[in-house]
């Protein structure tokens, strides 16, 4: 159980992340990020196995299946901390690994499944992926058109596509969605899909990778599934109740994404504090302006105020409060976070000037990376969609 508490002290535990996430982040430059990032995705094989040393990869994870046995909050302090400290695109690695493989078997695996496949994950060894987003779906996930059929013998023969699937490349297991019960056949959209541990090198899933614009430590791969074969044993959790249970892996993945938003623009602020205190023009240094000042202090206070949020929902995580609850906060946590961050890393390229484009300051990057969060995973748009439904009770609009 987390030790976080209530209240703005900051606990023992999380300090000690902090300070473990520090260290670790001392010993990788930011070459060896660029390239992590850049399109030759350099594995950051070096970087995994210190966060694996250290304990981190198993933050969450129950120390009888290897981990620390702590919360979110120790969670979301280790990832803040490292990408702060200019560990970019950790968030994309420890939400590959830690919540779509770490959370969602903690949650939900059966006791075997745990039994194999958490220590391995925690001790860096097996790499995890997630496919539920799909072209023709998009947000609408119970649209979704990948479904399992139910054979006689009790095999699941899975078809269907995905997009958008990062990290298959690497992954020994992936977190396969799939429908179990045709949608006219559900007394409710959102039933009937079910979770399948997947192997993700069977020669059953076709895969095609897609090429982005943006830095980011993963490749992402748009999948075909041909008579995919799972059996009862591969389902994670209670068969049709997949995407109810799915709440808790997306409610930590967006806490995750939010964490490292903070860390990306608190990174870059503090290279735009430097630069501003440094650069002289016009006799004196930049940052005595306050045009140039006071975006600076107003981007650093709302990474503040989004930290609250985020803090907030990973205790409500902790402390086991209403999904539903939890949900909403987490999903204004990353409504503000991901939006404060894309602000951030901005003023730091402007406060640049022409030196802001150029790679070694690396706040273009910080810029470039930032904007992903806006769309994935969850856009802005469904943050909103969400808080106006179920905080502010307004009729549903789509
Ligand atoms: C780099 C990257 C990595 C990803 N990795 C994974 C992964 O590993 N696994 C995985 O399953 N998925 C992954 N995704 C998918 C991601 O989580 C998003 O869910 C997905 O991009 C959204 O679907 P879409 O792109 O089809 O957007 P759409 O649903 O088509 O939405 C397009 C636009 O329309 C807006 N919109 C749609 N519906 C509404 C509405 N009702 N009201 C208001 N606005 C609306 C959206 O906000 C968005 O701006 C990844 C995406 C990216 C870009």
């Amino acid at each position: 159980m987390s030790s976080a508490q209530v209240g703005f002290d900051t606990t023992e535990s999380e300090e000690a992340i902090r300070e473990v996430a520090r260290e670790i982040a001392g010993d990788y430059d930011q070459d060896y990020w660029m390239e992590v990032n850049g399109p030759e995705k350099r594995r950051p094989t070096g970087y995994w196995r210190d966060c694996a040393d250290a304990g981190l990869l198993g933050t969450t994870v129950p120390e009888e299946f290897g981990g620390q046995g702590l919360g979110m909050s120790e969670l979301m302090a280790a990832v803040e901390e490292l990408v702060k400290n200019g560990c970019f695109g950790t968030e994309m690695l420890f939400v590959v690994n830690v919540i779509f493989g770490g959370v969602t078997l903690t949650q939900h695996g059966s006791r075997e499944q745990k039994e194999e496949y958490l220590e391995p994950l925690v001790d860096g060894d097996l790499h995890f992926c997630m496919a539920l987003t799909e072209p023709n779906a998009g947000h609408n996930a119970p649209e979704m058109d990948t479904h399992a059929e139910q054979t006689e013998d009790n095999i699941y023969r899975i078809n269907g596509p995905k997009q958008w699937i990062s990290g298959i490349d690497r992954a020994d297991k992936m977190l396969l969605v799939a429908r179990t019960t045709p949608l006219e056949e559900v007394s409710k959209r959102t039933m009937g899909v079910s979770l399948f541990l997947a192997d993700p090198e069977d020669d059953a899933i076709d895969i095609r990778q897609l090429e982005t614009g943006i830095p980011h430590p993963e490749n992402s791969f748009e999948l075909d599934l041909h008579d995919y074969e799972a059996t009862e044993d591969d389902i994670i959790g209670t068969k049709g109740m997949g995407l109810y249970q799915l709440f808790d892996t997306v409610n930590p993945e967006r806490l995750v994404t939010s964490a490292g938003g903070i860390g990306l623009g608190r990174c870059a602020l503090n290279r735009a504090i430097d630069y501003a205190s440094d650069r002289e023009v016009f006799d004196q240094p930049i940052g005595s302006h306050q045009a140039v000042q006071h975006p600076i202090a107003d981007a650093w206070s709302k990474l503040e105020a989004a930290e609250q949020l985020v803090n907030k929902a990973a205790w409500m995580m902790d402390e086991g409060k209403d999904r539903r609850d939890t949900a909403e906060i987490s999903n204004m946590a990353k409504l503000r976070a991901t939006e404060a961050a894309y602000e951030a890393t901005d003023q730091a390229v402007q406060t640049h000037g022409g030196k802001g484009f150029l790679r070694k300051h690396g706040v273009v990057e910080m810029w470039k990376g930032s904007r992903l969060a806006r769309v994935a995973p969850g856009s802005t748009e469904m943050m909103l969609n969400d808080i106006a439904e179920h905080t502010l009770d307004l009729p549903r609009s789509y």
